[in-house]
């Protein structure tokens, strides 16, 4: 783990190479930049191009080209994550040890079908903050050697957490509930020292079979490895820091103070996607615009 002796703040952007940049993560970049200005701190670029499907090299350059026109400095060289999958598999190591993740066969259709099976309707059964179903459970209380076996089959799997297990488990070194700091607030207003509350996420995927990690285990090893020390990011990801916090507990890193800030949202208040094309950076500097319309325009 790099440690800063320096004392200085640690703030870094980390966007994924999915798609081009848009006003949101503009305005992302720009508060991590400015914070970082504010506090005397480093502001590092991190590439967060784990899903190697779907990230794409023009998209990185896509993302140091918009950052530069923005006047936004970072420290060189940006960490990318798929320079590192060895670490995280080594993390991922760490945690199978202590027994807190089990290999999950499930497709898409066998949660479908074993929550059907419940006798709860589809649209009552609870969904995790980024809308997906919550796990059933169904591969969590299999046998270790049945587990074993459908292993050996090569067929396909997701590393879960327990996260129950997770939870006790992390309170247990903690001494208590688990908190964090935050700077700016959650959807609901939420600010200053926060308990979690995990449960909401269900037993989360935190690795695959052919990519040892996920943006939880990723996000969470890098802040640590880079000596992050204050998190910014939208508010889209605060549930996600649930996850985060118990991860850092259980694997003795450090604890980052976190600012969620505010969602840059289109006309009609939908929050911007990669497909929002009119607010893409690039297509707005063709359009003729300046960096200093761009800060205007996300309210800075
Ligand atoms: N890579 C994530 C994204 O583009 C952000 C990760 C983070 O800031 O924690 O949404």
């Amino acid at each position: 783990m790099q440690d800063d002796t320096s004392g200085r703040e640690v703030l870094r952007f980390a966007p994924s190479p999915n798609g081009w940049l848009h006003l949101g993560h503009a305005y992302s970049a720009l508060f991590a930049f400015e914070t970082a200005k504010r506090l005397g701190g480093r502001l590092l670029l991190r590439i967060e191009d784990i899903d190697v499907g779907r990230c794409r090299e023009e998209y990185v350059e896509g993302i140091y080209e918009d950052l530069a026109w923005l006047g936004i400095e970072w420290e060189e060289p940006a960490r990318r994550q798929s320079e590192h999958f060895a670490e995280y598999e080594a993390v991922l190591k760490r945690l199978r040890d202590m027994e807190l993740v089990y290999p999950c066969f499930a497709t898409r259709k066998e949660i479908q079908d074993a929550i059907l099976a419940s006798g709860i309707p589809l649209q009552a059964w609870p969904s995790d903050p980024d809308g997906a179903p919550l796990y059933p459970g169904i591969y969590k209380d299999m046998p270790r050697e049945r587990l074993n076996e459908l292993m050996w089959e090569g067929r396909s799997y997701a590393w879960r957490l327990d996260i129950e297990k997770a939870k006790a488990k992390a309170e247990s070194i903690n001494g208590g509930p688990i908190t964090f700091y935050e700077e700016g607030t959650s959807t609901r207003g939420d600010t200053g020292i926060l308990e979690i509350k995990p449960e909401l996420f269900g037993d989360v995927v935190i690795a695959r079979k052919d990519v040892p990690t996920s943006y939880h285990l990723a996000v969470t090893a890098d802040d640590a490895f880079q000596g992050v020390t204050l998190i910014t990011r939208g508010q889209d990801l605060f549930p996600a820091t649930y996850i985060h916090r118990i991860l850092q507990i259980l694997l003795g890193y450090p604890e980052p103070r976190y600012h969620h800030h505010g969602l840059i949202r289109d006309e009609t208040g939908r929050r911007l996607s990669k497909s929002a094309k009119d607010m893409g950076l690039r297509e707005l500097r063709a359009q003729g615009r300046t960096p200093a319309d761009i800060r205007r325009m996300v309210g800075l």
